[in-house]
C-alpha cells in the first residue's frame, strides 16, 4: 500500500490527538505493510469509532477481508485509545519499552485479512513506579491509567486519580494536625495519656464534621464532572498509632478489627459524597497494617476503594502459596475483604526499600500474583516500586515493563515478553542477562523474601554459581556497545551490590575490599543514582559523592556504617 493512499476515516467525531498519534505511527510503519487494498470507496484504510455495543466495555480491531479498511472500535475514548495503541503495537510491529522512543520491530508481522481482537480491561486503575511509567507515550503503550506520573488528556479519555493526596492524608490534607492539634488535642489519637499528632481519632464527631466540609470542599474545587473516575483517599498515617481512647477501643471491638472503625468513617462520607450527586467519585482507605484484618458486621459503600496492602508479605513466593505462612494470612484477608467490598484495589510493591540497588528476586511471582488478583475481583492495582528513582539501576526498566503488561493483561505470555524486552534493551547481551535472571528467580524460590530483605538472605548462591553468574555478566558486556552496553553496567550493580553485601568474588579478599568498594560506589555515583535506600542518610552521602565535599563530614557516619559488615 502506498502512502497515498492512506487515509483515517473517523466515523464519529474523534479527539484530533488519537487520529494524530494513528496516523503518524501507521505511516512511520507502512514500508512494512503488505499491499492490503484500499478499502470499499478506494481510499480510507482504517476507521475509528466511538461505540459501546460493539466493543463491549473495552475495544475491538476488526477486518473482515483483504478488501476492507481495518476498523477500531472503542466503548468510549480511553478504550478507543487502547485500542489505537494495541494495533501500533501488533499489527504495525512498534513497541515502546522505555520512555526512548518507540522501537520498530525489523520484521514486523504482515497485516492480516482477517482480524477480529477483543480487548477489555482486567482493572479500572493501573499504576507503577520507576522511570518509564512518567511517559505519557509509555503509559499508552503499555496501558497505565493512575494519576501519579501523568495526567493524561480528557480527549484521549483521561486519568483515573486521586484528586487528594495518594495516600496518609489523615493529619496531613485532612483535619491537619499543624492547623488542629495546638487548638484540640482530643481530634487526634490517644496513645497511653496523651494525645499524638500523626493519627486521628475518628470516634470524635467534630473530626467527623472537618473532614466532611474538607472534602466537600475539594469536590467544589477539583470534581471534573467528565471524569472516568476521580477519587478522594482518607487515609491512616504511616504508623501504629492508632487511638486508644473508650469510643475507639469500643467501635474496634464491635467489629473485631480496626479497620472497621475507619470503614464506619468513610462510609458515612462515601454515603454524603454520593447523595450529593458526585456519581464518578469514590471514596478510598486503606486495609494496611493494622487495618489489614476485615472487620465483621460492615460492608463498603459501592463507592469506597479499599486499598489492600501486601507489606507483610513474601514475594519469593506467590500470594495464593499456602505454604508460605505471611502470604496465607493475607490471601485470607482478601479473600473476606473481597466479600465485604466490591472495589477492592491492591497497593502491592516490588522492590527492596532497604536495598533499591540490590537484588530483588520477585520475577517468579509477578504474573501469578496479577492473575490472582484478577481472579480474586480486584479492580485496581498499584505496584509501588523504587518511586523515588533517578537513574536506571537494578532491574528497573524490565519490571516496569513487565508489570505493566501484566496489568493490562495477567495471561500474556511473560517469558516472551521479557525475552522481547530484554533482546531491545540488553541488545547482544541479551540472552546471558535472561540465563542470570532464570538463576536467580530459581534460587529465591528456596527462601522468603520481604521487601525489606538483607542481601545476605536474599539468594544463597554456591561458589560455582556465583562464577557461573560473573561470567554470565561478562559476556554480557563483552557482547554490547553503546546504550545497551550502558543498560548491562546500570543492572549489574545489583549483582556487584549483592556480591559486595555478601562479601564474595573480588569483594571476598580484605585486601582489596575498599578499593572495590569505593569502585562501586563510584560506579553507583556515576549512574546518577541518589538513593540506595528509601531513608535519606544514604541520599546525603550520594549527592556529597556526586557534586561535592561539602556535606562530606555530616555523612561520615553514613559512610562507616555502610563499610561495616
Ligand atoms: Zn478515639
Ligand atoms: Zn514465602
Amino acid at each position: 500500500m502506498s502512502k497515498e493512499k492512506f487515509e483515517l476515516k473517523l466515523n464519529n467525531p474523534l479527539p484530533q490527538g488519537v487520529a494524530d498519534a494513528l496516523r503518524t505511527q501507521v505511516e512511520k510503519a507502512l514500508s512494512f505493510l503488505p499491499d492490503s487494498g484500499s478499502g470499499e470507496s478506494g481510499k480510507p484504510f482504517i476507521r475509528l469509532r466511538i461505540d459501546g455495543e460493539n466493543a463491549g466495555k473495552g475495544y475491538r480491531i476488526m477486518r473482515e477481508n483483504a478488501e476492507k479498511a481495518v476498523s477500531i472500535v472503542g466503548s468510549d475514548a480511553a478504550s478507543l485509545v487502547r485500542g489505537v495503541y494495541a494495533f501500533i503495537e501488533k499489527f504495525c510491529g512498534v513497541r515502546k519499552y522505555t520512555y526512548a522512543p518507540a522501537v520498530r520491530q525489523k520484521e514486523p508481522p504482515a497485516l492480516p485479512d482477517i482480524i477480529d481482537e477483543k480487548y477489555e480491561p482486567f482493572f479500572e486503575y493501573t499504576e507503577t513506579d520507576w522511570l518509564s511509567p512518567h511517559s505519557t507515550e509509555y503509559s499508552f503503550f503499555n496501558g497505565l491509567n493512575g494519576t501519579r506520573y501523568r495526567k493524561l488528556p480528557d480527549e484521549y479519555g483521561g486519568s483515573v486519580g486521586y484528586i487528594s493526596g495518594f495516600a496518609h492524608t489523615f493529619t496531613n490534607e485532612f483535619c491537619s494536625a499543624k492547623k488542629y492539634f495546638k487548638s484540640n488535642p482530643e481530634y487526634f489519637a490517644l496513645r497511653g495519656i496523651r494525645r499524638v499528632r500523626s493519627q486521628l481519632c475518628l470516634t470524635n464527631p467534630d473530626v467527623y464534621g472537618i473532614v466532611r466540609q474538607e472534602v466537600f470542599d475539594l469536590l467544589q474545587k477539583k470534581h471534573n464532572p467528565g471524569a472516568k473516575l476521580q477519587i478522594i483517599s482518607l487515609t491512616q498515617n504511616d504508623n501504629l498509632f492508632y487511638c486508644t481512647c473508650e469510643n475507639c477501643r469500643r467501635a474496634d471491638r464491635k467489629y473485631g478489627s480496626h479497620a472497621g472503625t475507619v470503614l464506619e468513617f468513610v462510609n458515612r462520607i462515601a454515603d454524603e459524597v454520593g447523595a450529593a450527586g458526585y456519581d464518578n467519585v469514590a471514596i478510598d482507605t486503606f486495609a494496611y497494617r493494622y487495618t489489614r484484618r476485615p472487620p465483621e458486621g460492615i460492608k463498603a459503600r459501592d463507592n469506597v476503594i479499599v486499598r489492600l496492602c501486601t507489606i507483610e508479605c513474601c514475594f519469593s513466593h506467590t500470594i495464593d502459596d499456602e505454604s508460605c505462612g505471611a502470604n496465607a494470612d493475607f490471601c485470607k484477608d482478601l479473600l473476606t475483604w473481597s466479600e465485604i467490598c466490591k472495589r477492592i484495589y491492591i497497593w502491592d510493591y516490588c522492590t527492596n526499600f532497604c536495598n533499591y540497588t540490590g537484588i530483588f528476586p520477585d520475577f517468579g511471582t509477578l504474573q501469578r500474583n496479577m492473575q490472582f488478583f484478577y481472579e480474586s475481583g480486584v479492580k485496581g492495582v498499584y505496584e509501588e516500586g523504587n518511586f523515588q528513582m533517578e537513574a536506571e539501576c537494578e532491574f528497573g526498566e524490565l519490571r516496569a515493563f513487565l508489570i505493566s503488561k501484566l496489568m493490562q493483561n495477567p495471561y500474556c505470555d511473560f517469558n516472551a515478553l521479557r525475552d522481547d524486552f530484554c533482546r531491545s534493551y540488553y541488545g547482544g547481551g541479551a540472552q546471558y542477562i535472561c540465563r542470570f535472571l532464570d538463576i536467580i528467580t530459581e534460587n529465591a524460590a528456596h527462601r522468603h523474601l520481604s521487601i525489606y530483605e538483607p542481601m545476605t538472605s536474599t539468594l544463597t548462591l554456591s561458589r560455582e554459581q556465583i562464577e557461573l553468574c560473573d561470567s554470565l555478566w561478562q559476556e554480557a558486556k563483552s557482547r554490547t556497545r553503546l546504550a545497551e552496553h550502558e543498560h548491562v553496567l546500570a543492572s549489574e550493580i545489583c549483582w556487584r551490590w549483592w556480591k559486595y553485601k555478601n562479601r564474595v568474588s573480588e569483594f571476598a579478599s580484605p585486601f582489596t575490599l575498599r578499593k572495590q568498594a569505593e569502585l562501586l560506589k563510584k560506579d553507583i555515583a556515576g549512574l546518577g543514582v541518589t538513593r540506595l535506600s528509601e531513608s535519606t542518610p544514604f541520599r546525603a552521602f550520594f549527592i556529597s559523592m556526586a557534586h561535592s565535599h561539602r556535606t562530606h563530614a555530616k555523612t561520615e557516619s553514613v559512610i562507616k556504617m555502610l563499610y561495616r559488615r
